[in-house]
């Protein structure tokens, strides 16, 4: 076996070694971590849906009817009626023709291009999109071309650079970007898209649940037709409180995905309860709209409160609210203080963010009450002060 521990030890050295804490209890605002209760701002479970009795209820009533595993891939004998109305409920949620379901996003995001792109394609994709659209184009045999964070100006011109018939042209982005928050400009991407003889495919997994009048994502927010936005992937583990992910679109795509797929293909369906909980959670996510407008209010009243900290807010109106710190090790020594003071919020480091941006990735619930934001900001309040005067003298800014 070679040497595994200077690399270790290096990792640890530049502050980014990665460690995980033991989540003892159900998913919430107050959980208990490592022995400890903590108050927490770190979950992607925005509407309280990952522990919610009626959503447990349906997927204990689907073990009761299906049993655990599903027990071979979809196009073996796993793909269970349970599957496949959950299918039809995505596709009518999202006013798109069909949907597909997959085991995770990472899988859904790397199905797109390997299906439908070849060598002669070009995938266009921004800077800060999440790391699984970036490995899908990795693993696919298409050309990947990357444009800076929201430089629409950039992407214009790499687009009437990048023309030659008879290829494919894939634009891939986060709808909301999920370390910052904010949102991609959407209609102008798919104005461009139009205009330029592109496909258009957006991650939506930190829109889906929480954004537009019914919850239905970006689209629906920024009223986008399967015609504007005809590839679109979101994820069920995350404001829909459950697991997997779907693309929806045309009745072609997905047939086509069905088709040449490899991370759809090969792979066991998730178990049958899976898809009666989400099916549950799509029914709570239209009728307990409360949801949307209490966290909605949250977003509003954190913003106000930290406005007045020393370190920079991002320009999210979305649940996630990131403090931007700068440096790995500072981000970490705060979080751990944080964590010491029972709130738990992660620091995020690069690679996963761009290097000398390492941020506390605040994420907001509707759970959370004012209260809890009070404390949070209470507590962050001395430990970044004492953060903006260490950097001045060091000479860290
Ligand atoms: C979480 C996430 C994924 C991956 O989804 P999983 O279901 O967790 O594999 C993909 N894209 C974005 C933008 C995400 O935030």
């Amino acid at each position: 076996m070679f040497d595994l521990t200077d690399g270790l030890q290096a990792r640890r050295r530049q502050g980014l070694y990665r460690q995980r804490r033991v989540l003892q209890s159900p998913q919430g605002v107050m959980t208990r971590i490592d022995g400890r209760k903590v108050l927490s701002f770190c979950s992607n479970d925005y509407l309280g849906f990952a522990s919610h009795p009626k959503i447990r209820q349906a997927f204990i009533d689907a073990v009761e009817r299906y049993g655990v595993g599903s027990g071979a891939a979809h196009l073996v004998n796993g793909h269970s009626q349970l599957h496949h109305d959950c299918e039809a409920m995505l596709a009518e949620f999202t006013g798109r023709e069909r949907a597909l379901l997959f085991s995770t996003g990472y899988m859904a995001n790397l199905a797109i291009p390997m299906a439908l792109l070849g060598r002669q394609d070009i995938i266009f994709q921004d800077k800060l999109n999440h790391a699984s659209l970036i490995d899908a184009a990795r693993l696919c045999d298409a050309r990947l071309v990357r444009y800076r964070y929201n430089d629409l100006t950039q992407l214009e011109r790499l687009l009437r650079e990048h023309q030659q018939t008879g290829q494919r042209r894939l634009l891939m982005t986060d709808a909301v970007f999920s370390m910052d928050g904010d949102q991609a400009d959407l209609p102008r991407l798919a104005e461009m898209c139009n205009r330029n003889d592109s496909a258009l495919m957006i991650d939506d997994a930190h829109g889906l649940g929480v954004l537009g009048a019914t919850g239905a994502g970006s689209c629906e927010a920024m009223s986008l037709s399967q015609q504007q936005v005809p590839i679109l992937m979101a994820t069920l583990g995350k404001a829909i409180g459950v697991s997997g992910a779907f693309v929806a679109g045309s009745h072609e795509l997905i047939e086509t995905l069905i088709q040449h797929a490899r991370s759809y293909i090969y792979t066991t369906a998730t178990p049958p309860a899976v898809a009666a909980a989400v099916m549950q959670s799509l029914d709570l996510v239209r009728s307990e709209s409360w949801r949307r407008a209490k966290l909605a209010e949250l977003i509003d009243y954190f913003r106000v409160k930290a406005n007045g900290l020393a370190c920079r807010l991002m320009p999210s109106t979305t649940a996630i609210q990131p403090l931007i710190i700068g440096d790995s090790e500072r981000a970490l020594q705060i979080s751990d203080a944080l964590f010491d003071a029972g709130i738990h919020v992660t620091a995020i480091r690069p690679p996963t963010v761009p290097n000398g941006t390492a941020r506390l990735r605040v994420t907001l619930s509707a759970e959370h009450d004012r209260s809890h934001i009070d404390r949070l900001i209470g507590s962050l309040q001395p430990l970044l002060q004492e953060n903006s005067q260490k950097s001045r003298r060091s000479g860290v800014d």
